[in-house]
């Protein structure tokens, strides 16, 4: 879309930096009670109260996290935004704030910028936080995004990932693996689209894995889930690398080991169709997938009457002592142990 002709291309070097800022920013309000001051001084200043903070940054680099020749800025720069928040409801907090910073070079006129502000604005509506500050800079190359994500939690509230105790039931929130085979199906349309670029992909079989790699949500709806249910987790994080590497994270931390349950592991009937048509082994896909932005927690076998049938939430194993090593079930019934594989060396 950059490319395109017909849209207007006003170039960045017209404003200048300070002009820019101002003028991406512009429509920014502060919504959040804790957000004295926002956009517009030499820096932001907040007021918790008695709340704890916590703190989470992300760098996304084009190339390498992302590919802007199928992602439209729009839906990155909602993303950007989600990966943040994500990493706050992981530790069972409230987002508040984000900052965003981004690097920039001078293909981008200030319309890309523009579009990629819109998801930013979006996202930051629907979740209620304040942009309260970040920096806008030129890139020899590419575009950079860092967002920091400020949140709060009273002490007592927050979940680490080291808590998590032999016996303790393994639970994860919605599916996996769609955002992984969403990426999968964009990079087969993109090779095609080299070869004919007349020729216009029909992507309705993939609508929901496509929104789960474009346009994730995070899980904003747990923690006061949790809440309701009165259950704390003993230990979460959330699923950016993929579920078998975030188990390992928080096997290493606890110092517990874990079996996890091939049949349990919940999937879209879109992933296990798409799977098939890729000749992939789902299971993979979903061990191996990452980018899901699930929550993956523990819990105490106590609480299991207060989680069980909830449809949000899918108890997929149980921890055990450490010595026992972290295992796959599998539908044959055999143990395989858990290997740490990322979306990258899956991809390679
Ligand atoms: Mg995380």
């Amino acid at each position: 879309m950059i490319e395109d002709k017909n849209q207007k291309r006003t170039p960045l070097s017209e404003l200048g930096e300070f002009g820019l800022i101002e003028h991406l920013t512009k429509n920014f309000k502060t919504e959040q009670p804790s957000s004295l001051k926002g956009i517009g001084d030499d820096a932001a200043v907040i007021d918790f109260k008695d709340k704890k903070t916590v703190v989470s940054t992300d760098l996304l680099i084009e190339g390498v996290h992302f590919d802007l020749s199928y992602v439209p800025l729009k839906h990155l720069g909602y993303k950007a935004v989600m990966v943040n928040l994500s990493d706050i409801y992981a530790m069972n907090a409230l987002p508040t704030q984000i900052t965003v910073s981004i690097a920039i070079s001078n293909r981008f006129p200030l319309e890309a910028l523009e579009e990629l502000y819109e998801g930013i604005a979006l996202a930051s509506k629907l979740y209620k936080v304040d942009v309260i500050g970040g920096d806008t800079t030129t890139s020899n190359k590419g575009l950079t995004i860092s967002i920091t994500a400020l949140g709060i939690a009273d002490e007592e509230e927050i979940v680490y990932r080291n808590g998590a105790n032999p016996g303790d039931l393994l639970v994860v929130t919605g599916d996996v693996g769609g955002a992984y085979l969403g990426l999968q199906v964009l990079e087969r349309e993109k090779e095609v689209f080299k070869v004919n670029p007349n020729n216009q992909p029909d992507l309705s079989l993939y609508t929901y894995i496509i929104e789960r790699q474009l346009k994730p949500e995070s899980r904003k709806d747990i923690p006061p889930l949790l809440k309701q249910l009165e259950v704390k987790p003993t230990a979460m994080i959330d699923i950016s690398d993929g579920l078998s590497s975030e188990i390992m994270h928080l096997c290493k931390q606890s110092n517990v080991g874990c079996n996890v349950y091939e049949d349990k592991i919940p999937l879209d009937p879109q992933v296990i169709s798409t799977c098939e048509e890729f000749d992939i082994n789902s299971t993979t896909v979903a061990l191996s997938g990452g980018e899901d932005y699930e929550l993956l927690f523990t819990i105490a076998q106590a609480d299991f009457p207060k989680i069980k049938a909830n449809p949000h939430l899918t108890i997929i194993g149980h921890m055990t002592e450490e010595k026992e090593g972290i295992h796959l079930i599998s539908r044959a019934n055999t143990k395989i142990p858990l290997k740490a594989q990322g979306w990258n060396p899956l991809k390679n």
